[in-house]
């Protein structure tokens, strides 16, 4: 946390750092915001900071304040063309350089984002609003990506089959596409755009990022880290912005792939914009994470995992469990102990240490989730503990909201059926194993879902049997590690591929194929049919 030594001397290295000219650090041990950069967030584009053509710009909030910190640009077509003119010039040399040079400089990146982990957490905290510790962690898992991305000599090393007919070799070789675009949300400002750029880069593209501009700072200062670990000028650029910088990419001709996650109508969207313009899409939607306990299961665990994975981030994660599945007795048995823990919740600002869950990120959020928590009473199901007057002392402008339990809900409950993205966990009440895997299957969304239990034939029909793209047994949040990537199913994921691991690597990689005969002095002659195997 912040009392800790080594993060303090992370942030007093900062000083001598480049970044800090735009950021101003605020080393204040304790502080209530510990990045309180004033300077507006600007682009970043052919390997400089650069404010751009735009005259648009938009306010960056402290959720927990509820007060304006900065500035973001907004860009307009002529920032982006200018973003993707620059990796454009910038991809034949990179693509060029052999893997194992691009992977040197992955290297010092990776040394960067370590030494700075804490600097890019604070930035977090303070324009999502999650807590230190959490953003710590999500940094943590954006830096396993750059990790995996090290290793890209041996990922690209393709194959060979010998003598595939006589005097003839085969081998397939993957290639980078050219310029890609990566389109990210707000609640994972440095890890989501980790799934993309780290992997797109080590394959030998050029990129383009077009983060959340809620919480813009840590892709600039990744941007500043990467210039600073060797990264060629132009190799990779960020253009701040909004719906104008995205049409602006899926237009744009050189841009060859676009990776997005976000909510599934814009995700929608971007999956059938690019293929209309004949571009690579992976398009990562909403979510409604169900997890289900069987009456075996061990139900303090249960709880432990339900509590954590539903207002662990405000409720603010693809991943965070919203539905809890609760098969038979175990129902009654953790209905009681789920309302003492949700009620006992510590929701501070999230620099404070013991702060379990931090504020919501936007007024506009706010708005949205007590909507649902409306709704959901207006729909007979049973408000347990209702979070919509939480406040929390010295921070009377923030986005507050605590947690929330429903009880009862049922599959025709707008509740149950849309994605809240927020602290608000539904449960719901189902006889035996069979209607807990029928109410996971026929849910709209299938990104991911869990099962509490100790008998290992449920763990392993759940497991088979579910229509989700990642599986946890007795694990709430299972996000896969960095070389197995990440997807989900249904309205979860529009396109063929998971985010990063090898799925990343053939996204952002076209096959080769080459065939090789070295003609020996006597010639054969010209051969009309289809050639075969000799
Ligand atoms: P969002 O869809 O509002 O925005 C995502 C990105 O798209 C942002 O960069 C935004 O500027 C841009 N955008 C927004 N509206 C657009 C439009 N009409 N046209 C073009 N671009 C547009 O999502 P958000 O609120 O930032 O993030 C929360 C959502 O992301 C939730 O639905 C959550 O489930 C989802 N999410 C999914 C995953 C996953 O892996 N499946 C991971 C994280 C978040």
């Amino acid at each position: 946390m912040l009392s800790c030594k080594s993060s303090i001397q992370a942030r007093v290295q900062v000083l001598d750092f480049r970044p800090i000219e735009l950021y101003d650090l605020e080393i204040r041990m304790g502080a209530p915001e510990a990045f309180t950069a004033t300077a507006t967030v600007a682009h970043h584009i052919d390997g400089r900071p650069v404010q751009g053509a735009a005259s648009r710009a938009q306010p960056v909030f402290n959720p927990a304040t509820g007060s304006v910190a900065r500035q973001v640009l907004l860009a307009d077509d002529a920032d982006v063309r200018a973003a993707v003119h620059a990796a454009q010039a910038a991809f034949p040399k990179w693509a060029d350089t052999p893997p194992v040079r691009r992977a040197r400089v992955m290297l010092r990146f990776l040394e960067l984002m370590n030494q700075h982990r804490d600097t890019i957490a604070a930035m977090i905290t303070a324009e999502h609003g999650k807590v230190f510790s959490d953003a710590q962690g999500e940094v943590t898992r954006g830096i396993e990506i750059v990790e995996f991305a090290c290793g890209i000599p041996q990922l690209l090393k393709g194959d060979y089959t010998e003598q595939v007919s006589t005097g003839i070799d085969n081998w397939t070789m993957r290639q980078p596409l050219g310029v890609v675009a990566g389109i990210t949300p707000f609640n994972f400002p440095c890890m989501v755009p980790c799934w993309m750029f780290p992997v797109a880069l080590a394959t030998g593209n050029t990129f383009v990022l077009k983060p959340s501009p809620i919480d813009p700072s840590p892709s600039l200062f990744m941007a500043e880290l990467l210039t600073q670990a060797g990264l060629p000028d132009g190799v990779f650029n960020v253009v701040q912005g909004d719906k104008v910088a995205v049409d602006a990419l899926l237009a744009s001709p050189d841009v060859k792939a676009v990776s997005f996650v976000g909510s599934t109508p814009v995700a929608h969207h971007i999956a059938q914009e690019a293929a209309r313009q004949g571009k690579r899409a992976q398009a990562l939607g909403g979510a409604k994470n169900h997890m289900v306990v069987m009456p075996d299961a061990d139900l303090d665990q249960a709880v432990d995992a339900l509590v954590g994975a539903a207002f662990g981030s405000a409720g603010e994660r693809c991943m965070a469990i919203s539905v809890a599945v609760l098969v038979g007795d175990a129902a009654d048995a953790i209905m009681p102990r789920l309302v003492e823990r949700t009620r006992a919740l510590k929701i501070k600002n999230g620099m404070e240490t013991d702060a379990e869950m931090g504020p919501i990120v936007s007024a506009a959020a706010l708005q949205r989730i007590s909507t649902y928590v409306e709704s959901g009473l207006a729909q007979g199901a049973n408000l347990l503990v209702d979070g919509r007057s939480h406040r929390v002392p010295g921070f009377e402008g923030g986005f507050w909201l605590g947690g929330t339990l429903f009880d009862n809900v049922t599959p025709s409950m707008r509740i149950y059926q849309e994605e809240i993205f927020g602290p608000v966990l539904s449960c719901v009440r189902v006889p035996d194993f069979a209607a807990a895997l029928e109410l996971v299957n026929t849910h709209a969304f299938g990104n991911g879902t869990a099962c509490f239990t100790r008998d290992g034939h449920v763990a392993r029909e759940f497991s088979r049997r579910v229509q989700a793209g990642m599986v946890g047994i007795n694990v709430p949040i299972p996000v896969p590690m960095a070389w197995h990537g990440f997807g989900g199913w249904k309205a979860s994921l529009f396109g063929d591929t998971h985010a990063y691991g090898e799925e990343g690597v053939r996204f952002y990689t076209k096959q080769k194929s080459v065939m090789q005969r070295w003609p020996q002095s006597t010639p054969k002659g010209a051969e009309f049919a289809m050639p075969t195997s000799k």
